[in-house]
């Protein structure tokens, strides 16, 4: 085919390209190096002629190279997308573009497939990921993966054995959802608290006051509650843990159950009941000592 480039005509243009950077690279390493002792007594005059002699050999390997070059057939097309070429041939007007046009979604297919797999990279060391482990790793994913996808009888008999560990709060499960459990809390007669299940994992959590009717997606009226259970968001996601998710779910309660004295113990710092700015009793738990802070008053 006349418009194919053959390997020979590639490899005399590239092998013309290196030269010709040989020879640039030692008109700059001469002229780096200055005068040097073999140069002599009339040093100057003599390294200004062997840089003459160097910018010469750079023109004649440019000279070689542009020839080369221009030995090497044009593309008829940026892209060859096999029969797709045809397109090029069509007659009616208005299909003729059609071909720049495909040549363009392919460069930009391939552009998408590009950043998603970078996008994918980033993703998968994402550690707030939390329902599906991709470690890269097929044999340790596909222990792991399990965690959102166990048999409801395993869920219930973590959750139960948590529930007859206090006898202050109360915990009960139901499944409105199919499988999945919707567990209900209620501790003592200070608050209520709802958590929703995917297999082992705590996916949402609402806090509401005793008296309050409790659902998924109701916020509080009270505003200690709502600070409460943005709080329990954040222990929901600092207690996961892809290799021991009835652990996550146990020191999440533990966590939870420490609010039994929201009313009545004071801030560990301010020792304060009331915060002297936000009014609010200390809504904050220690995830380790779990003391009680305002948020305020937090570290
Ligand atoms: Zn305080």
């Amino acid at each position: 085919m006349q418009n194919q480039i053959t390997i020979e005509q590639l490899n005399s243009a590239l092998s013309s390209l290196r030269t010709l950077r040989s020879s640039v690279s030692h008109v700059f390493e001469t002229l780096s190096n200055g005068l040097r002792a073999d140069h002599g007594e009339e040093g100057k005059d003599k390294l200004l002629l062997e840089l003459q002699e160097l910018l010469n050999n750079v023109n004649v390997n440019l000279r070689e190279l542009d020839q080369t070059v221009n030995n090497l057939p044009i593309p008829s097309a940026p892209f060859n997308l096999g029969n797709t070429t045809f397109l090029s041939q069509e007659t009616t007007q208005d299909r003729q573009a059609l071909y720049t046009q495909l040549v363009n979604s392919y460069k930009w297919t391939d552009k998408v497939h590009e950043y998603s797999s970078y996008a994918h990279t980033l993703l998968s060391q994402n550690s707030l990921k939390r329902s599906y482990i991709n470690s890269g790793s097929t044999k340790r994913r596909g222990k792991l993966q399990s965690n959102h996808n166990v048999a409801p009888a395993q869920v219930d008999n973590v959750i139960n054995t948590i529930d007859r560990s206090f006898n202050d709060m109360k915990i009960t499960i139901s499944r409105p959802f199919a499988s999945n459990a919707v567990v209900q809390i209620n501790l003592s007669h200070v608050l209520k608290a709802v958590v929703a299940f995917k297999g082992m994992l705590m996916e949402w959590v609402m806090v509401k006051g005793y008296g309050e009717t409790l659902d998924l997606w109701t916020e509080s009226r009270h505003h200690v509650f709502r600070k409460v259970t943005e709080n329990a968001h954040a222990a929901m996601l600092h207690f996961y843990s892809p290799t021991l998710p009835d652990l996550a779910v146990r020191s999440f309660m533990t966590w939870l159950h420490s609010y039994i004295n929201l009313f009545s113990e004071p801030c560990k710092r301010c020792n304060c009941h009331l915060h002297h700015t936000s009014m609010l009793p200390p809504a904050w738990r220690d995830f380790r000592t779990l003391e009680p802070f305002h948020d305020e008053c937090k570290q």
